[in-house]
């Protein structure tokens, strides 16, 4: 076996994407070579996932899926949240884990590489130095991760929010922005690296600059980068929290077109109530005050937002509140979980009273609601054009997503060729055409090239 060759499995969420891409550019620096599959490389690593318990158990069965088939002189590496968070325990849990590497520190992956390299260890080795957050010593990695012609480009990382349900602040630690000139310089990289679409992610994107002495950070990036790459076709704001949608911020995003008329933005719940215990804004006012704001200044404005069902105390009138609220606001991408028990995190005095059958329950009412306030959004989208870009092409049918779909979490557009002759005249992967919309479906779209 090639003792340079490493391969990666990342879990979780974007921002660990944008770690576990870092990470391969630093061992590939080293030499190292990235192998598809498992049993072919030296160094396996698992960037894991550690927030809530769904995501914890499949991060430990992808580690425990490796280290029962780990050849000699092969290592197993953990890196990401579930090591940050639980360290040690970690080690115990699965046998066979050579080394552990907390998520603050990922730009050690080679040093401990190297470490283990050097002899054989007993024990595992552990690297989660006492860092305060994520560190910013970031070796000149471009801090994106690229998937055809989108790429979801960090800008933050770690939170300073009070969220009782949460352990990410636990977990990163407090929010550190990334300075301003080297996100622009990326953005550059990215387009000509033929880049269309910037999906900027953070824990909380609207408190970009906070720690950098800015004020409405996250418009003057967005003004930054349509001024230094006005040729990017899409910047995309993802993780907006509530009370933090300036004004400003509207008027950015409705005076440049390359900023989308597309904002995620999860509220948790609608009643003050909960999210009050939530230790979340609780002005629902100030949300629908918003939110009519951004609808006249972006008559086109699509809105993703996320709830929690089944929070501690939840009664069935908290939760018509929300359903209420859903059917009011009509949000166009609805993400949607059962309340997850979090030890160390402020809602563990609370506990988790609400019975399983009925957090179920309420998500599936909620997910019901849901797919029929999406289905008629979707269907007043037929006959319109909208411009959508392409990802993939299969059996005579073009796959691509329009402004109003993140990547991996929201709808698609699916482009036929009826009426045209030749596949070939199906649009080109990368390409950013005019799609008719001919049908629509719960989440996705179906159309054709616009002539
Ligand atoms: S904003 Fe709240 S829910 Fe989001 S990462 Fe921060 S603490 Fe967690």
């Amino acid at each position: 076996m090639n003792q340079k060759t490493f391969h990666l499995i990342s879990l979780g969420c974007a921002k660990n994407t944008v770690d576990s891409d870092s990470m391969a550019q630093l061992l590939e620096r080293e030499g190292y070579r990235a192998v598809g599959a498992p049993q072919q490389a030296s160094v396996m690593i698992v960037n894991t996932c550690g927030f809530i318990g769904s995501a914890r158990d499949e991060s430990y069965s992808e580690l425990r899926t490796l280290a029962e088939s780990k050849h000699p002189g092969q290592l197993l590496i953990a890196t990401g949240c579930l090591t940050q968070r639980y360290g040690l325990e970690v080690a115990r849990q699965v046998p066979g884990v050579d080394g552990i590497l907390g998520t603050r520190r990922w730009m050690d992956i080679v040093g401990l590489v190297r470490e283990l390299r050097k002899s054989p260890h007993p024990e595992p080795l552990y690297h989660l130095p006492d860092a305060p957050s994520i560190g910013t010593d970031e070796k000149g990695t471009l801090r994106a991760s690229v998937a055809g012609a989108s790429a979801y480009l960090k800008i933050a990382d770690g939170c300073r929010r009070p969220c009782a349900f949460c352990a990410i602040p636990l977990i990163k630690g407090t929010m550190v922005s990334r300075p301003l000139d080297t996100i622009l310089n990326e953005a550059q990289r990215l387009h000509e690296m033929g880049v269309r679409e910037l999906v900027l992610i953070a824990q909380d994107t609207t408190d970009y600059g906070h720690d950098l002495g800015m004020k409405n950070g996250l418009a003057t990036l967005l003004e930054n980068i349509t001024t230094v790459v006005p040729e990017m076709d899409w910047l995309r704001i993802m993780y907006a929290f509530p009370g933090y949608v300036t004004d400003r911020l509207i008027e950015v995003m409705a005076a440049h077109s390359q900023v989308l008329p597309y904002l995620d933005i999860p509220l948790q719940h609608a009643n003050p109530n909960i999210l009050r215990r939530m230790v979340r804004p609780a002005n629902i006012d100030w949300v629908h005050t918003t939110i009519a704001k951004m609808r006249s200044a972006l008559p086109k404005l699509a809105i993703r937002t996320t709830f929690i069902v089944g929070y501690p105390g939840e009664t069935e009138k908290e939760f018509q509140t929300l359903l209420d609220f859903m059917q009011e606001l009509r949000f166009d991408r609805v993400g949607a979980f059962q309340f997850s028990f979090e030890p160390g995190t402020t809602s563990e005095p609370l506990g988790d009273p609400v019975p399983a059958e009925v957090k179920e329950q309420r998500l599936e009412r909620l997910m019901e609601l849901q797919q029929s306030i999406s289905l008629q959004i979707n269907q007043s989208y037929v006959g319109q054009t909208l411009d959508v870009l392409v990802e993939g092409q299969d059996n005579g049918i073009a796959i691509g997503r329009s402004y109003r779909d993140a990547p991996e979490i929201d709808g698609m557009v699916f482009i036929e060729s009826n009426g045209l002759k030749k596949p070939a005249e199906l649009p080109a992967i990368g390409s950013l055409v005019p799609v008719k919309i001919t049908g629509a479906m719960t989440y996705d779209l179906t159309g054709v090239p616009a002539r």
